[in-house]
């Protein structure tokens, strides 16, 4: 069996050198044995365990409640099975007892290079601090999907971002600075006037949340922009689940007439999952953390499985993020992706959240199960809504959907009972269908409300 290279003990970002014409930025650990990975893993688990313990309140408090000491943490198991798991609540705890960070940052200040948050989109935001290494580790993340999906030094990248505190959009720069290419600014500029500047300054890449890629196609269509036409060849996608939705893929790459791919990020954590090459969904960065999907107990779930995402980070050394829950509800596939990595996949990205879960007659259904069949009947158009009740007996599911542009409303009723169908053969439930005219449903800009649960809360 070969043997793990000496270098990945430590913290090493940029490995070696990469031929221009190689699928990996990384090849080596990309493509990494499970086995390998596994003793990796173990050996920067430790490491932090130690770092984490001597250097954070927040942890050594912790793992004393838990009556453990890193020294007790021989294997992947113990670490899976004793190392207690946190969640956001209790690092906006510690800040807000604490402002304004907490007992839970391991460098003072003065070691923070960049101080940023959460986008609040669940709820108060988190204050994130970055310390150099943080930043090139979180940034060097993004330069695998850029790399892996064919991007080079040579590509120019449009950010659709306002540059604000929201962590992700950063990082995904810091990701270009890392690979070499062009970087130009949408930030302060309204959409026409970003619309304008990717046709004069002719960007290949454009980075956005998906629901403001598909907002700027339709845009541009009222003014007689063909978007298709533009020099963008990649669109990259962060900030909410949607880039491995096919029907909000096929949106956004014939809108745009380019290739489109998501990152799967937990700002405080990390940008951990880079896009599938192939499109299959996110590859967490193994080389930059540790995953494991788990159950409602806790316990790690089989392959091809749904769970709970829980992540370690070996970059965000400012902020320990260490058996993180992060509330995404994933399909873990591990093995070898058609892509080559080994990386674990979570298949079909982000599937929803786990305060998200719909029960029908007993049988649990993950809103972006429903997502993905929509695809599934021509005529579907890539604006919806799920809405979500608690009858007597079970949750009862509606979905709006507005048709594809030219669909005539005639078909209306052909495209409720396809759907239907669809739902009742792939999922086994009955979930109800309403087509609703063209430009009826709320449009959106940064991140669209597509879900709505309306069932009582505290149940
Ligand atoms: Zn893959």
């Amino acid at each position: 069996m070969p043997s793990l290279n000496a270098n990945m003990l430590q913290h090493e970002p940029l490995l070696g050198a990469r031929s221009r014409s190689s699928a990996f930025w990384n090849e080596y650990t990309e493509t990494m044995p499970r086995e390998l990975l596994d003793e990796l893993h173990l050996k920067r688990l430790q490491a932090l365990l130690r770092y984490a313990y001597d250097r954070v309140p927040f942890y050594r408090n912790l793992y004393q409640e838990a009556d453990m000491v890193p020294e007790d943490i021989k294997s992947l198991d113990d670490f899976n099975r004793y190392v207690p798991t946190i969640d956001k609540k209790d690092l906006l705890r510690a800040q807000a007892v604490n402002p304004p960070w907490g007992d839970s940052v391991a460098l003072s200040p003065d070691y923070n290079l960049y101080q940023f948050q959460t986008s609040g989109s669940t709820g108060t935001p988190l204050r994130i601090p970055f310390s150099l290494h943080s930043q090139l580790q979180y940034g060097e993340q993004w330069v695998y999907l850029y790399w892996g999906v064919g991007i080079r030094p040579s590509d120019s990248f449009y950010f659709a971002f306002p540059w604000g505190m929201f962590a992700g959009f950063w990082s995904a720069y810091w990701g270009v600075r890392c690979l070499g290419a062009t970087v130009i600014s949408g930030g302060g500029l309204n959409s026409e006037q970003r619309l304008r500047q990717i046709q004069l300054l002719k960007p290949t890449v454009l980075v956005s949340t998906p629901t403001y890629a598909i907002y700027l196609i339709e845009l541009a269509k009222e003014l007689g922009i063909d978007t298709s036409a533009t020099s963008i060849r990649y669109t990259i996608h962060a900030g909410e689940p949607g880039a491995s939705i096919p029907t909000t893929r096929q949106v956004i790459e014939s809108g745009w007439g380019a290739k489109a791919f998501e990152l799967y990020g937990v700002a405080e954590a990390g940008a951990i999952a880079p896009g599938c090459p192939d499109q299959h969904g996110c590859h967490f960065a193994e080389d930059q953390g540790y995953a494991t999907v788990v159950d409602a107990s806790g316990n790690p779930v089989g392959d091809g499985e749904v769970g709970e995402n829980v992540v370690t980070s070996y970059c965000q050394m400012a902020q320990p993020i260490i058996k993180y829950r992060t509330h995404d509800l994933v399909r873990a596939h591990y093995g070898v992706c058609s892509c080559g990595r080994t990386w674990l996949l979570y298949d079909g990205g982000v599937l929803g959240r786990t305060d998200d879960m719909i029960t029908i007659k007993g049988t649990n259904v993950y809103p972006a199960a429903i997502e993905y069949l929509l695809a599934d009947v021509p005529g579907v158009g890539s604006h919806y809504e799920l809405h979500v009740a608690r009858g007597s007996l079970n949750d009862e599911v509606m979905v709006k959907v507005e048709p594809q542009p030219g669909v005539s409303a005639e078909t209306y009723p052909h495209i409720e009972k396809g759907l239907q169908q669809v739902f009742k053969t792939k999922i086994g439930v009955s979930i109800s269908v309403n087509v609703v005219n063209p430009g009826e449903l709320p449009r959106y800009e940064l991140k669209a409300k597509r879900f709505f649960d309306h069932r009582p809360k505290n149940i």
